[in-house]
């Protein structure tokens, strides 16, 4: 991709409108653009991350099992009133009538809608077990939307629903998820915790968190620093009994044991190998999309911008022209790179080395390679790892390799 030729137009001032450090590099970089407050669009560099982030949920969605369906983002308020959530969530609920004066709202989660559509379909055990999940846009009307995507009223969710007959049931499907989660969020390089967690409005008997540690979290976990243990509560280490200090934490995933709370309500049943009618045991598992881009945004940076992890960098080199007689050399290079499945965003732009430089460092691909005068003689490009700062000098016909070494690619 030509930087020239691509929508990224990055500034050079900090936004005014930022409250936190990814907010204000999102923004900057251009891989959000803010609509309103609470309400975001994903541009080009934006929406290539959440992309990377959707393939790796889904591919480990997919290998629990799990079977991907898509609802509709508008449901009836009525299925809301079989669970009571239409008052549970009333303050959150962006809710309309439409022109046949039917009662409406914009979904903020999908465990009434799901309920109701395996009921029409499911009626006896034979028919189970089953994890059905979706990575699909959701709405709260937020009295505070905050630190961009942290806590925004549009947002990207992955939710998931288990369905068994029994508990011992359900307690599979729900290691299944939370072992697919380990797995999932190692790749983002969050330095992320679980734990035991209230299930508060989602109702049901267990849940665990998977939290991330950051200043603008609004959640508080108690850390013992000798065990390196987290707890929900104030009080001495169950374990050492050393003092535990509070940490701020933003959640990026939650997992509930819903048991039978919403297939009471909704009366969802099915007949057991005896022939009697039981109600579904549920279990809901969501992942916050876009908050994790967020919350990757703000642990993984510096001064001069954001440092993406490899798995889910907009791209994996920004190459820097800084020799226009170079550039069918640099083209070449990234013609070779793309054959072996990476990608290259080539600045090609007539702006001064400087301005190359910060927007590099801004966007924070996890490599930036620099083709510059020197390389007349020396046919020697300068590649720097954003993260480490660490550079290398690498002749043309060794690029390949390296970028394969790096990647374990080979
Ligand atoms: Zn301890």
């Amino acid at each position: 991709m030509l930087y020239s030729k691509s929508f990224i137009n990055t500034s050079r001032e900090d936004p005014k409108v930022a409250e936190c450090k990814s907010h204000k590099l999102l923004l900057k970089a251009n891989f959000l653009y803010m609509v309103s407050s609470g309400i975001y669009s994903y541009l080009p560099l934006g929406w290539k991350v959440l992309t990377k982030i959707n393939k790796i949920i889904k591919k480990q969605m997919d290998l629990a099992g799990a079977q991907e369906l898509f609802m509709s983002a508008v449901q009836p308020i009525d299925i809301w009133e079989k669970t009571g959530r239409d008052k549970d969530l009333e303050e959150v609920m962006f809710r309309f009538k439409d022109r046949k004066d039917r009662n409406l709202c914009l979904g903020p989660t999908h465990e009434e809608e799901i309920t109701e559509i395996v009921k029409r379909y499911i009626n006896s055990y034979k028919q189970l077990p089953f994890i059905l999940y979706q990575i699909q846009t959701k709405f709260r009307d937020e009295p505070r939307p905050r630190f961009g995507l942290m806590r925004s009223s549009e947002f990207i969710m992955k939710d998931a629903y288990s369905f068994d007959i029994d508990s011992q049931g359900l307690e599979i499907n729900y290691q299944k998820m939370h072992q697919a989660y380990k797995v999932i969020f190692d790749q983002f390089k969050l330095n992320y915790v679980i734990s035991e967690a209230d299930p508060g409005a989602m109702g049901g008997s267990a849940s665990h968190e998977f939290m991330v540690p950051a200043e603008i979290g609004e959640d508080i976990l108690y850390f013992c620093s000798k065990c390196k243990k987290y707890y929900k509560k104030e009080g001495k280490c169950l374990s050492c009994q050393s003092e535990t200090k509070p940490e701020k934490m933003v959640e990026i995933g939650h997992i509930f044991k819903l048991g039978t709370k919403y297939s009471k309500a909704q009366e969802a049943f099915v007949l057991d190998k005896d022939g009697k009618r039981k109600p579904l045991i549920m279990g809901c598992y969501g992942i916050g999309v876009s908050r994790i881009l967020s919350a990757v945004a703000e642990t993984n940076s510096d001064d001069k911008g954001l440092i993406w992890p490899k798995t889910i960098a907009p791209f994996d080199v920004t190459l820097l022209i800084l020799d226009k007689e170079q550039t069918q050399e640099a083209l070449s290079i990234e013609s070779f790179l793309q054959a072996e499945g990476f990608s290259v965003l080539v600045d090609d732009r007539k702006d001064p080395a400087g301005v190359k430089f910060n927007d590099a460092y801004l966007i924070g691909n996890p490599y930036i390679m620099i083709i510059g005068k020197n390389y007349r003689k020396s046919k020697k490009v300068e590649v720097e790892n954003r993260e480490t700062g660490q550079k290398h000098e690498i002749a043309k016909d060794k690029i390949k390799d390296f970028f394969r070494d790096e990647y374990n690619t080979k």
